[in-house]
This record gives structure tokens, sequence and C-alpha cells, in this order.
């Protein structure tokens, strides 16, 4: 294989749930293409990754040029609702699900996940100040039905305390044993966000 291409098809391959053959594909199919998408796609990865960063507040990735992210300044989601999540596209997937509507706060991981995260590596260090100043009354945590998952959840739970007033809750147990957030269809995710039971 050309030098080139083998660069790309490794780097292809390194992206979540793309092994060597699929990253072959995509690969083939961008340099073969002549509308120019190969062009297209460095473009707006470029222009992605120098402009956007973590929003300050939750972790929704944003323009770097604005204070914060849209959920956080939507005010129609200031609703008391905080919904823990793992990283962005458990936003994305509750989000297309459309069972919540309050704001969210993305961890960046979980404890002894597969990254080897610690507990100060977690974006968790202003969330008891957040539930505060943003009258929070209900916490309730999305995250994978794991053992990394339930360690992190208590994690966080003792963190953030019970004097500041807020309630928890997780999602139902129709989350699968091991099961990402992504992995669910719409109507599993809306009965497990439903069914929510108090903690
Ligand atoms: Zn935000």
């Amino acid at each position: 294989m050309n030098p080139k291409i083998e660069k790309l098809v490794k780097q292809f391959a390194k992206l979540p749930r793309l092994g060597s053959r699929a990253a072959g594909r995509i690969v083939l199919a961008l340099l073969q293409d002549k509308t120019g998408r190969a062009e297209s796609l460095a473009n707006a990865l470029l222009d992605a990754a120098t402009t956007i960063r973590p929003c300050p507040i939750c972790g929704v990735l944003t323009d770097a040029t604005s204070q914060s992210c849209e959920f956080c300044r939507d005010v129609s989601r200031a609703n008391g609702q905080l919904c823990i999540v793992r990283d962005l596209s458990d936003v994305w997937t509750l989000e297309k699900s459309a069972v919540f509507h309050g704001r969210y706060h993305i961890l960046g991981g979980l404890i002894f996940g597969a990254a080897g995260t610690m507990p100060d590596d977690l974006n968790i260090s202003f969330l008891p100040q957040r539930i505060k100043n943003e009258n929070i009354a209900e916490v309730i945590f999305a995250l994978p039905n794991t053992v990394e998952g339930k360690t992190t959840q208590h994690y966080v739970m003792s963190v953030i305390g019970t004097d500041s007033g807020a309630r928890f809750s997780e999602l139902a147990s129709g989350v699968p044993l091991g099961g990402d957030l992504d992995y669910l269809d719409d109507g599993t995710l809306s009965l497990a966000f439903g069914g929510r039971r108090e903690l």
C-alpha cells in the first residue's frame, strides 16, 4: 500500500468502532471521489478542531468565541433538572430521543474506565457550585450500567453531598447491563428516562 494511504487508513482505524477494513473503505471512497469531498472534509475538520472547545459550564463542545454552549444559554432548559452523562455522544443520544429538556453536565469519562480515568480527571470540581447557581432540584444520572458507571455515580454523589438540596435519580433498569446509551433505541431510552428511580 502507498505509504500516504497507509498512514490515512491507520488514522481512521484508530477512530471508535472503525476497524482497518472499514477505515480502508472510507479512505478509498474519499480518495476516489471526484467532487472534492476529501478537501471539504479536511477543511471542515481543521476548522472545527481549531475553533471548538468544551463549554466551561457543562463540557458540551461549542464555539470557542462564546462564553457558554447553546444548552447553557437556553433559558427554557433552566427547569431545575441536571442530567449527568459521560460524554457528548450521550447528550446527542438523549437529544435525539427528546426525553429530556433540562441542562447537561459532561463528566468526560468514568472512574477506572478504559482510559484509566481517575476522579481528578473528571469535570466535577465546579459541579456543587453549579447546582447551587442554577437551583438544580434533581440530578439525573444517565451513566452506563457498568461497574465503572456505578462507581462514578457514587463518587459524584459524594462530591455533590446531601446538603445541596438536590435529589438524585438514575435511569430505570431498561438500560441493559454494560450498555452504553447510544445502543438504546429511542423507545427504550424514553422508558428508562420516564421510569427513573430516586436514589
Ligand atoms: Zn454548556
